[in-house]
């Protein structure tokens, strides 16, 4: 997304964190932030229709020119209670005490709406050229561990490095985790690391112990590069099939849909023949697929993926009625009969099922 050109020449609207990040590094930017040091919502209800308003953080999002825009106040935090969501002390604080706040000095710039000029209390612009995480203060990791694997996800997206004090910072954090932390903000964090598909995050993930903030017991790194079986066979949830991986999952909240993934991937047993890995995966989500062939049998998986999925059988419940079969459990066992007969030869033709289904025998 583009820097969105706002009439105003104020000295009290800035562009702030990623977006200015991302203006320096010349790459486009997911979403538009701008702080207004004082009131947002008094202030930037004149740029357009107001759609929304939040009082509790002060921010307001306008309607500019068409588009969404978000507007917050200055607010300065506090972390009461460690790894949760911080209580809001001030809003119309400083920008200073603001930008002071986040999480990263790269993510601490801002840039002026009305002159473009660039505002850096906590050295982001050297960070951004030497390409270097660092974090704002000793305590960061414990207020807010999220902010381990927001680090990894910039690791990743952007091709950085921890700087060496901030890696010491993690490390110990990694060695005294707090476990009564936000794991909504976990799992948030973790859907859009992974969603990069990167091989590189999940080594680094597991190697730094990362993995740990979710599941503390010990975990080695797969064998199979997992980034390239997802690009070979595409999944929806890519993030599934990494964190999908960790032996205790308790500490995420899942979805039905996910829990079902995760579940069906570590309930099936050893696929002895072609017949039982068709049973078994036919209806499955990819992501499950997956899973199971990383944890447990990868040459059922590619076997399945490469040939036997493209494999049906043709005859339905209709053609078995006019052979004068009476519909009843029985019409499994004989599909079944069939889909053995067709995942042996996979060229038997219509004319070969129903002879098939005649001849079949309980
Ligand atoms: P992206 O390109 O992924 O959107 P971003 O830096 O804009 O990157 P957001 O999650 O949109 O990330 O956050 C916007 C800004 O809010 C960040 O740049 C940072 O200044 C601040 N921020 C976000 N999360 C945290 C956090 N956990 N702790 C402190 N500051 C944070």
């Amino acid at each position: 997304m583009d820097i969105i050109r706002i009439n105003d020449n104020s000295d009290k609207l800035y562009y702030i964190g990623g977006i200015v990040r991302d203006k320096l590094l010349g790459v486009q930017s997911l979403d538009v932030d701008i702080t207004y040091v004082g009131n947002a919502i008094e202030y930037c209800s004149k740029f357009g229709e107001v759609i929304q308003e939040n009082p509790d953080f002060g921010t307001v999002r306008v309607n500019v020119g068409g588009r969404a825009v978000d507007f917050a106040s200055t607010r300065a935090e506090v972390y009461e209670k460690k790894g949760h969501l911080p209580v809001v002390t001030k809003i119309g604080c400083s920008l200073k005490e603001d930008v002071l706040r986040r999480d990263f000095t790269v993510n601490a710039l801002a840039m002026s709406v009305s002159t473009g000029e660039i505002v850096d209390y906590a050295g982001g612009r050297e960070d951004l050229k030497n390409k270097l995480l660092r974090v704002l203060h000793d305590e960061s990791f414990i207020d807010d561990p999220t902010r381990i694997i927001r680090a990894l996800k910039f690791r990743v997206r952007f091709g950085f490095e921890l700087e060496e004090h901030t890696r010491r910072l993690q490390e110990d954090y990694l060695a005294h985790i707090n476990y009564d932390m936000s794991y909504k903000r976990v799992k948030k964090e973790l859907i859009e690391t992974f969603n990069l598909n990167s091989q590189r995050a999940f080594e680094i993930f597991v190697n730094e112990g990362i993995y740990k903030l979710v599941s503390p017991e010990n975990f080695e790194l797969p064998k199979i590069n997992i980034e390239e079986l997802i690009k070979k066979y595409p999944v929806q949830n890519i993030w599934l099939v990494y964190i999908g991986l960790l032996p205790d999952l308790s500490r995420l909240e899942f979805t039905k849909e996910e829990r079902k993934i995760i579940e069906d991937a570590r309930t099936i047993g050893d696929l002895k023949n072609d017949f039982e890995i068709y049973k078994a995966f036919d209806g499955l989500a990819s992501e499950s697929i997956l899973l199971y062939g990383i944890l447990k049998d990868m040459r059922a998986v590619v076997r399945y993926l490469d040939t036997l999925a493209n494999i049906k059988i043709s005859i339905t419940g209709e053609d078995l009625k006019r052979l004068g079969i009476a519909p009843s459990p029985e019409y499994q066992k004989i599909f079944d009969f069939v889909l053995k007969a067709k995942l042996e030869n996979p060229k038997i033709t219509f004319e070969d099922e129903i002879q098939l289904a005649k001849n079949f025998k309980n």
